[in-house]
């Protein structure tokens, strides 16, 4: 297939984003190609080259695009890279710049999607001294065939810059309505991905075979499942409600979640935005089978820093320390954690998704053997809200962030936030009640003791529908000298030139960055805001939501993608529930 029907439909969609046409264009281009390449295109069109878990980072440095652009043109370095700060956009000077090539190429071979993704695939995968210069030449080796149009896509898409404003979502309907004439069986499609984290095979599959093609997707071992998650209640009273006469209640441990597939010794780790962790816990891949009475599963924990002399639970930031690539036979002795599991996903060649959560606990029960590091997640079953107050009790008194609360009977719904399972943190008992994860996408200089550094951040919601990042308020609390100093190493590496094209915001911040960091945030009210962008005119015309009183909560959220950061549509919940909690009090006040 021609990469330059790829790189015209994704130029038609960069002039809409209206999910409509965005759809009728993903549509077209599916019917348009063949099955043998479709999961490659679906890649692309995720911005990457393989599924997360196998870690193949897209990635080319702004310098090396540079390099290549002028090796290809036959004009020097310098002008490439004022042409492209004026336009803040490699792709864009790459196309420009190709027109006034002033070498002529004598034979052009055409650039197909097969070429380019064999292409990107190599250099992803170089390593070593000379990288950087192959690098370079496979991707001029690329621009020296490809159109203007053409060009600015290669660019676009080896920068990870290309922003169609497409979430998964819209690939799923496309991919039902062009395989299968209607959106209406999307639910089929986004189970066979749910199970294997993988939307270009579950593509390529609806390609060549119709929806039977999909429903033979299954949960195995070594592809991650996508995580179930929870939906938060404020109350032990709103979770009663919710969940009826009986149900579980559960520490909900401060730590990072882990799903830890092993068949026999070999033992691979997945974090909740399924990325392959295995190297940062090698002291979970050791131990993990000697705790276990079986030796094929798919089970899910809660990896947990402890003081080994107390036993006490210590906070998530202690774990970031084993976010590093050398030296982490040290950091595991130093900073010591526990393994502590919630749920069995698969077992000895069956897949436990359809068991209820009682049968899947009782397996769990039966094939761990506890010790000191691996443990089970403590457990009750509560029936009152009096039980529910007094495992609260207890889970904040061991170190905990609250309760998990689950429905006894409920299968484990891989993917999806519903009300099978509930959160319910110390914190959602006070003012705005809950955290929320946020993406930071600019900032602003510090004055007196932060001089130097970001004083402010400029942080955003996730808008899941047009996959956009709309601002939601500035913070400048809550930050220790450690936190400053930390921001602006991590930060100082994602500068743009000029605001992506994802981020959202009427704000002039000093600098803004590729949306990747995600914080936590609390604060004490939602409200009308003129100014910021996230949930523009769904509530008010010419209005959106903003923080009142955000501040950081200390927690740096590493083991999440911005794409997992707290979506426009909690924040409306929490808006809507917040309005709903003051009517009510009122109501309590003049009965
Ligand atoms: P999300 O709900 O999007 O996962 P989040 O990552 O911020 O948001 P939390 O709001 O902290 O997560 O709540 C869910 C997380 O709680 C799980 O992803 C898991 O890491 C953690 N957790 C701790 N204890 C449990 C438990 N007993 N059962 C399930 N999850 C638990």
């Amino acid at each position: 297939m021609k990469f330059s029907h790829l790189a015209d439909t994704f130029a038609m969609m960069e002039n809409t984003t209206k999910r409509l046409e965005l759809t009728q264009h993903l549509v077209k281009l599916f019917k348009k190609t063949p099955p043998e390449v479709i999961s490659h295109v679906t890649y692309l069109l995720q911005g990457k080259l393989r599924p997360n878990y196998e870690g193949v980072e897209l990635g080319v440095a702004d310098k090396i695009a540079l390099k290549a652009i002028s090796k290809s043109a036959g004009i020097p370095l310098k002008r490439i890279e004022k042409e492209y700060q004026e336009s803040g956009d490699l792709g864009h000077a790459a196309s420009k710049i190709l027109q006034q090539k002033t070498q002529t190429t004598f034979l052009v071979e055409p650039i197909t999607v097969e070429r380019m993704y064999d292409t990107l695939f190599k250099v992803a995968k170089l390593r070593g001294s000379r990288s950087q210069d192959m690098k370079m030449k496979y991707i001029s080796s690329l621009l020296n065939d490809a159109s203007p149009t053409e060009a600015r896509f290669i660019l676009k898409i080896i920068t990870s810059t290309l922003r169609l404003g497409i979430a998964d979502n819209t690939i799923m309907d496309s991919l039902a309505i062009a395989f299968t004439t209607s959106k209406e069986n999307r639910p089929e499609l986004e189970r066979a991905y749910n199970v294997s984290s993988d939307l270009g095979s579950v593509a390529e599959a609806i390609a060549k075979k119709g929806l039977t093609g999909i429903t033979d997707f299954q949960v195995s071992i070594f592809k991650p499942v996508r995580p179930m998650l929870a939906e938060r209640v404020k109350s032990p009273q709103e979770a009663q409600e919710k969940m009826g006469k009986e149900f579980a209640a559960e520490y909900k441990l401060d730590g990072e979640r882990v799903q830890i597939h092993l068949e026999g010794d070999k033992v691979l780790l997945y974090s909740r935005s399924l990325e392959d962790i295995t190297s940062y816990y090698p002291d979970i891949v050791e131990r993990v089978t000697k705790s276990l009475k079986v030796k094929k599963a798919i089970l899910e924990a809660e990896a947990v820093a402890i003081n080994e002399d107390s036993g006490e639970f210590l906070p998530f930031q202690e774990l970031m320390h084993r976010r590093r690539k050398y030296k982490i036979a040290k950091a595991v002795s130093q900073y010591p954690i526990t393994i502590n599991f919630f749920d069995i996903l698969y077992v000895d060649g069956k897949d436990c998704l359809d068991m209820s959560y009682n049968d899947r606990r009782k397996k769990l029960e039966e094939i761990i053997q506890e010790d000191q590091f691996a443990r089970l997640v403590p457990m009750t079953i509560a029936k009152t809200e009096n039980d529910v107050e007094d495992f609260l009790e207890n889970s904040i008194n061991a170190g905990c962030e609250g309760l998990m609360l689950k429905m006894i009977d409920a299968p484990y719904r891989a993917g999806a936030r519903g009300n099978s399972w509930l959160k319910l943190k110390r914190e959602y008992r006070n003012e705005l009640g809950d955290s929320l994860d946020l993406v930071v996408i600019g900032a602003f200089f510090g004055k007196g003791r932060r001089t130097g550094r970001y004083g402010t951040l400029l942080l955003a919601t996730y808008n899941d529908e047009e996959d956009v990042f709309p601002s939601i308020c500035k913070v400048g609390t809550g930050f220790t000298d450690e936190n400053l100093d930390q921001f602006y190493q991590i930060l100082s590496n994602k500068v743009k030139l000029k605001k992506s094209s994802r981020v959202k915001s009427e704000m002039e911040a000093d600098v803004w960055f590729e949306p990747e960091l995600v914080i936590e945030i609390v604060a004490s009210e939602i409200t009308l805001s003129p100014i910021h962008n996230t949930a523009l005119n769904v509530i008010r015309k010419g209005s959106g939501l903003a923080l009142r009183f955000p501040k950081f909560t200390g927690k740096i959220r590493l083991e999440k993608n911005p794409e997992n950061a707290s979506t426009v549509q909690e924040v409306i919940s929490l808006y809507n529930g917040q309005k709903k909690a003051i009517h009510d009090e009122h109501k309590t006040e003049r009965t």
